[in-house]
This record gives structure tokens, C-alpha cells and sequence, in this order.
């Protein structure tokens, strides 16, 4: 993906993406993790962006590769340092997105204490929707979310189930690096991550946001 396509026609350069992790406390608990004092955060590159309808590729060295249905904040402004009051005025637009995560591979890197990112950062592991603009988005921490792979709901939350909040996440993640425009935050998924299968459809939606369709080839 060379552009990031906005549902208004208008079109931005992908910065970096920055992933947080642990941010649903189901999710936390359903992968048996500690509740992270600091975030989580992590990088995917930009190679790893995968259009709507796009396809999928699973790699050939991890044999588990789970879905992660996120919330995609798009940084409009730069901003280093930035307080919680201010973050939304760096939001540019709102998208669906997948965390796809090679979780066999990232267990293993864990084990070790070594860090995961080619278990994050394989090519199409990050699938993006268009871009809804931020202000017609009441507001991004009520915001409904659902997975359907193949049909079935496989995940099903809300981002007010998430342990902190957009502001916060803006906030904390500018800390640590300025936040340019076309940069990507994903925000962290609830319950309900599994396999995916050869073959499988994926779609996934946001309230106010949109819906993003993948398969799997
Ligand atoms: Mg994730």
C-alpha cells in the first residue's frame, strides 16, 4: 500500500505504524499476560500494510498466525510530548485494521526475551480499511468493534473496554517518539484472537469507521 485512502478522496504518505499491545483486559487475560504498568509498544514496518480487499499471505516460518481486529488512529499533525487534552487535535481519521501476529513464532521469541517484531511485521500483517475523518467520529473511545471470519463473529468488544484510553495512548506513545503525519497507532484488541486458515474471509467493523474485508490465500 503506497497511500493511505481517506473516504473523502484524499490521500496521505503511511509513516510509521506503532502497534500497542495489552490494552483490552480480556484479551490480556485470555493470553494468560501480566497488565502492563507502561504500554506495550511495538513497530510494524510499512511493508506490512494491506489494502481493502487485499490478500493475505501467510509466511512460511510460523505455523500460527492469529487475527487481531484494531482500532487505527491516523496521526495528522506532528507532535512530540503531547498531553492527553491536546491529542485529538493530532488525529487526522479513524480506520479498521488487523494486527495480524504470527503467535507460535512470538511465544517463542518471548521465551527467550528476545524482541517479536517478525512475528508483527510480516508482509500484509497489517490490513487497513479506508480512512473515516476524524470529525465525523463522535468519539473514538465508544466505538463498537466485530470480527466475522467466515461469517461467525469471532471477536466482539468495544473501545471503552480499552484499559487506556486514545488520549492516553497519544500521549504516552509521543513520549517515546515524535508522531508524524501518516503515522498509524494500533490500539489494541479485544478478546477472541485465533488461527487463521487458508481460504478464510475476514471482515471486520467499526462503528462509524467502516468495514474492512481480507482473505486469506
Ligand atoms: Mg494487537
Amino acid at each position: 500500500m503506497r497511500q493511505i485512502k481517506f473516504t473523502n478522496g484524499i490521500t496521505l504518505n503511511p509513516g510509521k505504524i506503532i502497534g500497542l499491545g495489552r490494552n483490552y483486559l480480556d484479551h490480556i487475560r485470555e493470553l494468560g499476560n501480566a497488565v502492563p504498568d507502561r504500554a506495550v509498544i511495538f513497530c510494524k514496518p510499512q511493508s506490512s500494510l494491506l489494502e481493502n480487499g487485499g490478500t493475505i499471505i501467510l509466511p512460511d516460518f510460523a505455523q500460527e498466525c492469529h487475527h487481531e481486529l484494531e482500532l487505527a488512529v491516523v496521526i495528522g499533525k506532528s507532535g512530540k510530548k503531547i498531553a492527553a487534552a491536546d491529542a485529538l487535535d493530532h488525529v487526522t481519521g479513524y480506520a479498521v485494521a488487523l494486527d495480524l501476529t504470527l503467535r507460535d513464532l512470538q511465544t517463542q521469541l518471548k521465551e527467550k526475551g528476545l524482541p517479536w517484531e517478525i512475528a508483527k511485521g510480516f508482509d500484509t500483517s497489517c490490513p487497513l480499511s479506508d480512512v473515516v475523518p476524524a470529525d465525523q467520529v463522535a468519539t473514538p473511545n465508544n466505538l463498537e468493534l466485530q470480527l466475522k471470519v467466515n461469517g461467525l463473529i469471532r471477536q466482539q468488544g468495544n473501545t471503552a473496554q480499552m484499559m487506556r484510553s486514545i488520549e492516553e495512548i497519544i500521549a504516552e506513545i509521543s513520549i517515546y517518539f515524535t508522531l508524524e503525519p501518516g503515522d498509524i497507532i494500533l490500539t489494541g484488541t479485544p478478546a477472541g484472537v485465533a488461527k487463521l486458515n487458508s481460504g478464510d474471509t475476514l471482515e471486520g467493523s467499526i462503528d462509524q469507521v467502516g468495514t474492512l474485508t481480507v482473505e486469506v490465500a
